[in-house]
């Protein structure tokens, strides 16, 4: 889980959900929430305003950090869920949209618990993850009370979640040897680094917190990197597999 900068809302927003609110209360009274939730989101704007949602969120589940739309829709989360009715106002609140896998999705339902005069569970748009919970390896730990319920409410050390973390964690693990014992393949495996830490990568806070115990000065830089691009990952790895494609060769 990391803090996501909220952009404004997309252009024609507020028009549009205004609309749609208004429709709400005067043609479609009978239907309740997810009911008219389900027939605004066949809407073109809306697939419009989803799609920017989604870029908002790099792609990925705001709770796991999944980037998962290549095996199936990622889904706008309310937040303020829209089943209450003391929340039922902020169904078309730009602010009020989170982007989830279905899973995490599915996993949070109606629940919503208050801690103090807060919700439990921590909103990526507003608060600080990092605060609430942290890393061991694949495993997420909880350093507060509301870091807690949200890795309980939304089950953030689920098993095959766990699963693609360490997988994930694995490949870093791999280019850190890589990276000691490979001169050549230094800069470019820095860079690749860089990127795994940043917003647009999977599991990032992950990865962030094993980079910070492992190579302190490439995880927090006195200067900090600057945004690294990855249109050819590992280019020269390929180069150096064939190199290497006589030892491969032999491998039974
Ligand atoms: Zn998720």
């Amino acid at each position: 889980m990391i803090y996501i900068e909220r952009i404004a809302p997309p252009e024609r927003f507020e028009k549009e959900t205004e609309a749609w609110m208004q429709a709400w209360k005067t043609k479609h009274t009978q239907k309740s929430a997810s009911q008219f939730w389900r027939l605004i989101r066949q809407r073109k704007r809306m697939k419009l305003f989803a799609k920017q949602l989604i870029a908002m969120f790099h792609e990925k589940c705001a709770y796991c950090e999944s980037k998962s739309g290549h095996v199936a829709h990622l889904h706008i989360e309310h937040f303020y869920p829209k089943s209450y009715i003391e929340f039922q106002h902020l169904i078309f609140v730009w602010e009020n949209w989170l982007v989830a896998c279905q899973i995490c999705n599915q996993n949070k339902g109606t629940q919503f618990p208050m801690c103090d005069d807060v919700p439990c569970l921590v909103n990526p748009t507003e608060d600080s993850p990092h605060e609430h919970v942290d890393f061991i390896g694949a495993d997420i730990l909880a350093i507060t009370k509301r870091g807690k319920e949200t890795i309980n409410i939304i089950d953030l050390n689920r098993t095959m979640l766990k699963e693609e973390r360490s997988r994930w964690l694995m490949n870093i693990k791999s280019l850190l040897i890589l990276i000691c014992r490979e001169s050549e393949l230094k800069q470019e495996i820095r860079k690749y680094l860089i990127w795994a830490m940043q917003p647009d990568a999977p599991y990032s806070a992950m990865t962030k917190a094993y980079l910070l115990e492992k190579t302190p000065k490439l995880a927090k830089p006195t200067t900090p990197h600057s945004h690294a691009e990855l249109d050819k990952p590992l280019d020269k790895i390929d180069a150096l597999l064939e190199e290497m494609k006589v030892i491969l060769n032999t491998i039974a």
